[in-house]
Protein backbone atom coordinates (compact mmCIF):
# COMPACT_ATOMS: atom_id res chain seq x y z
CA UNK A 1 0.00 0.00 0.00
CA UNK A 2 1.50 3.74 -0.64
CA UNK A 3 2.91 5.61 2.14
CA UNK A 4 0.66 7.62 4.01
CA UNK A 5 1.96 11.13 4.58
CA UNK A 6 1.36 13.22 7.86
CA UNK A 7 0.88 16.49 6.89
CA UNK A 8 1.47 17.86 10.49
CA UNK A 9 5.23 16.50 10.24
CA UNK A 10 5.61 17.09 6.68
CA UNK A 11 7.41 20.51 5.94
CA UNK A 12 8.20 20.21 2.71
CA UNK A 13 11.77 19.66 3.24
CA UNK A 14 12.27 23.34 3.46
CA UNK A 15 15.68 24.60 2.17
CA UNK A 16 16.19 21.53 0.47
CA UNK A 17 16.72 21.73 -3.65
CA UNK A 18 14.47 18.17 -3.86
CA UNK A 19 12.94 17.27 -0.80
CA UNK A 20 14.00 13.56 0.44
CA UNK A 21 11.20 11.68 -0.15
CA UNK A 22 11.30 12.49 -3.97
CA UNK A 23 15.36 11.90 -3.98
CA UNK A 24 14.70 8.21 -2.66
CA UNK A 25 11.97 7.36 -4.28
CA UNK A 26 13.41 4.94 -7.14
CA UNK A 27 9.91 5.60 -8.89
CA UNK A 28 9.56 8.88 -9.39
CA UNK A 29 6.33 8.57 -7.64
CA UNK A 30 7.18 11.30 -4.62
CA UNK A 31 6.34 15.00 -5.15
CA UNK A 32 5.91 18.09 -3.16
CA UNK A 33 2.82 20.01 -4.02
CA UNK A 34 3.72 23.98 -4.17
CA UNK A 35 0.66 25.30 -2.73
CA UNK A 36 1.12 23.68 0.15
CA UNK A 37 4.72 22.66 0.74
CA UNK A 38 3.56 18.98 1.90
CA UNK A 39 4.55 15.83 0.00
CA UNK A 40 2.08 12.98 -1.88
CA UNK A 41 2.50 10.34 -3.72
CA UNK A 42 2.24 10.94 -7.62
CA UNK A 43 0.72 7.45 -8.59
CA UNK A 44 -0.32 5.03 -5.59
CA UNK A 45 -0.71 2.47 -7.69
CA UNK A 46 2.91 1.93 -8.54
CA UNK A 47 3.91 2.05 -5.88
CA UNK A 48 5.74 -1.14 -4.66
CA UNK A 49 6.47 -0.38 -0.73
CA UNK A 50 9.96 -0.19 -0.61
CA UNK A 51 10.07 2.08 1.93
CA UNK A 52 13.06 3.88 0.69
CA UNK A 53 10.85 7.48 1.52
CA UNK A 54 9.85 6.41 4.76
CA UNK A 55 12.96 5.84 5.57
CA UNK A 56 14.81 8.90 3.97
CA UNK A 57 12.36 11.31 5.56
CA UNK A 58 13.68 13.73 8.07
CA UNK A 59 10.82 14.37 9.83
CA UNK A 60 9.16 10.98 10.35
CA UNK A 61 6.31 11.87 8.34
CA UNK A 62 5.66 8.93 6.28
CA UNK A 63 3.77 5.99 7.42
CA UNK A 64 4.00 2.53 5.61
CA UNK A 65 0.38 0.80 5.57
CA UNK A 66 0.77 -3.02 6.29
CA UNK A 67 -1.71 -4.29 3.80
CA UNK A 68 -4.88 -6.33 5.30
CA UNK A 69 -3.92 -8.83 3.69
CA UNK A 70 -0.69 -9.50 5.63
CA UNK A 71 -1.20 -7.64 8.42
CA UNK A 72 -5.02 -6.39 9.17
CA UNK A 73 -6.06 -3.45 10.72
CA UNK A 74 -4.13 -1.77 13.19
CA UNK A 75 -0.48 -3.75 12.85
CA UNK A 76 2.16 -1.32 11.61
CA UNK A 77 5.84 -1.91 10.75
CA UNK A 78 7.99 1.13 11.21
CA UNK A 79 11.47 2.01 10.16
CA UNK A 80 13.45 4.20 12.87
CA UNK A 81 16.82 5.62 11.13
CA UNK A 82 19.88 5.80 13.44
CA UNK A 83 23.37 6.96 12.17
CA UNK A 84 24.11 3.31 11.21
CA UNK A 85 21.57 1.47 11.98
CA UNK A 86 18.05 0.87 11.39
CA UNK A 87 15.27 -0.02 14.18
CA UNK A 88 12.01 -1.67 12.85
CA UNK A 89 9.24 -1.08 15.47
CA UNK A 90 6.38 -3.97 14.37
CA UNK A 91 3.01 -4.04 15.97
CA UNK A 92 0.80 -6.63 15.37
CA UNK A 93 -2.91 -6.90 15.07
CA UNK A 94 -3.46 -7.09 18.79
CA UNK A 95 -0.93 -4.58 19.77
CA UNK A 96 2.03 -6.37 20.72
CA UNK A 97 4.97 -4.56 19.75
CA UNK A 98 8.72 -5.96 18.77
CA UNK A 99 11.88 -4.25 17.57
CA UNK A 100 14.71 -5.03 15.71
CA UNK A 101 17.78 -3.33 15.30
CA UNK A 102 20.01 -3.65 12.51
CA UNK A 103 23.56 -2.43 11.38
CA UNK A 104 22.73 -0.92 7.89
CA UNK A 105 25.38 -0.06 5.10
CA UNK A 106 25.79 3.50 5.80
CA UNK A 107 28.69 2.64 7.96
CA UNK A 108 30.96 5.16 7.51
S1 LIG B 1 10.89 13.81 3.19
FE1 LIG B 1 9.32 13.99 4.78
S2 LIG B 1 9.37 16.16 5.40
FE2 LIG B 1 10.44 15.99 3.44
S3 LIG B 1 8.85 16.44 1.91
FE3 LIG B 1 8.95 14.21 2.15
S4 LIG B 1 7.39 13.74 3.69
FE4 LIG B 1 7.78 15.92 3.83
S1 LIG C 1 7.51 3.15 -0.83
FE1 LIG C 1 9.16 3.18 -2.37
S2 LIG C 1 8.12 3.13 -4.37
FE2 LIG C 1 6.57 3.67 -2.82
S3 LIG C 1 6.54 5.92 -2.86
FE3 LIG C 1 7.98 5.29 -1.23
S4 LIG C 1 10.00 5.25 -2.20
FE4 LIG C 1 8.46 5.29 -3.83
Amino acid sequence: MPPRVNLNKCNGCEGLPESKCEEACPGDLMAVDPRTNKAYVRFAGDCWDCMSCTKACPTKAIETRVPYQIGYHKASLKPIMGSNTITWKCVDINGKEETYKYRNRMDK
